[in-house]
């Protein structure tokens, strides 16, 4: 895009106008003296044959049309001419912008059509511990952590030499042994014929990502597979996730829960005074433990009005703790709950 048209255009028409005005007083300056001349001539008993004359008068036709022949023909071609220049230099200052907004954020390599490293950028290196030198010349391989299959490289191959853009994961191994993710694009840059000449690859840097998603894979993991009773419900008390301890205890599916506030586990016969101090306990924004009857998911015990009720055996007390999640800019997120079925455990103790 020009961004400058403007003030080129009115900078060259003003160089025109000016250059017309020199130009139309040189011509008059110069008719002037060869009228000057000659009627000195003719003063001096001289006289212009036919054809002197006609050449006389061609030359100041022309040198009288000279303005206006620079004026009307030559100065759309010049103007033109600047125009395509300060197209290509504003694309050429665009693409410099491009390349450096690129460099700054990802890690270019160029590779020649085996394979070999022919360009390297700062981040590359910087990335990767190895200096361009030490690049140079070299295939890819270079990186190669043995992560991935012979397969996976060769699809890879198959589609940058079909002059196809390639994109996917590498895991690669740096200088100093250690391994580092990168996401990255391969475009392969075509000749005439349409064969691959180079290959250009962006890549970014996604190492950090990878490993917080391992430790969240871990993490999810352990909670699926422990044994006490995990709830995590957000700021408003909805159930985000339920264990499968809880689910199992319960049996209410994960699918029932979520969306649910967790006081669906709750027993009718629940102790109120402790679920108004939990209540007020968390609405302070402070943790709260305690004792509370729950209740596992099935039909009521039938009461018949002059009958004693049966127990519900549906009912079981739970060692209750809630704390509150916080972010690291201390606004809090939600809630985790981690409750233990007591009498379970209890009879556990007595049975052993
Ligand atoms: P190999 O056993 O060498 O090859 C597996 C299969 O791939 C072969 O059987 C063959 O079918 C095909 N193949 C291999 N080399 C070529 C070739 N030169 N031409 C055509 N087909 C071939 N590798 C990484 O590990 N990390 C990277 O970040 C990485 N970036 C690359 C960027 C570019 C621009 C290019 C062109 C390649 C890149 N490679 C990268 C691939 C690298 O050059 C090696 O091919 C690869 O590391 C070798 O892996 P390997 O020994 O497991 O496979």
């Amino acid at each position: 895009m020009l961004h400058n048209y403007d003030p080129v255009i009115k900078k060259m028409n003003y160089r025109f106008l000016s250059s017309l005005l020199i130009i139309s007083l040189i011509v008059g300056v110069v008719e002037g003296l060869v009228m000057l001349l000659l009627n000195l001539y003719q003063q001096g008993g001289g006289l212009l044959t036919e054809l002197e004359e006609t050449v006389l008068d061609t030359f100041l036709l022309a040198l009288m049309s000279a303005p206006l022949l620079w004026f009307v023909v030559l100065r759309p071609l010049v103007m033109q001419i600047s125009r395509e220049q300060e197209t290509a230099l504003e694309q050429s200052r665009l693409n410099a912008q491009l390349r450096n907004a690129i460099n700054a954020h990802s890690l270019v390599s160029i590779a020649d059509v085996d394979g070999r490293i022919i360009h390297a950028n700062d981040k590359f290196c910087e990335v990767s511990g190895y200096t361009q030198d030490e690049l140079l010349g070299k295939d890819h391989r270079i990186l190669n952590s043995g992560y991935h299959d012979k397969a996976y490289i060769r699809t890879m191959w198959q589609t940058i030499t079909q002059g196809l853009v390639w994109q996917g994961v590498f895991c690669n191994r740096r200088k100093d042994g250690n391994f580092y993710w990168v996401t990255s694009t391969i475009m392969p840059l075509l000749d005439d014929t349409g064969k691959p000449y180079q290959y250009i690859s962006i890549r970014q840097d996604m190492t950090a990502e990878k490993e917080t998603n391992a430790e969240l894979i871990m993490l999810k993991r352990a909670v699926d597979a422990c044994a006490e009773m995990i709830v995590l419900t957000n700021n408003e008390g909805y159930i985000q996730y339920a264990n499968p301890a809880l689910c199992q205890a319960t049996g209410w599916t994960q699918a029932m829960l979520i969306g649910c506030k967790p006081d669906v586990l709750d027993s009718p016969n629940a102790d109120v005074s402790a679920i108004a101090a939990m209540r007020t306990a968390l609405a302070k924004g402070k943790s709260w433990a305690g004792r509370i009857l729950q209740r596992r998911k099935g039909i009521a015990s039938l009461h018949i009005a002059g009958q004693t009720t049966p127990p519900d055996s549906l009912e079981f007390w739970v060692e209750l703790n809630i704390t509150p999640v916080f972010n690291r800019d201390g606004s809090q997120t939600g809630y985790v709950q981690i409750q233990r079925d007591i009498q379970c455990f209890q009879y556990r103790l007595v049975t052993i």
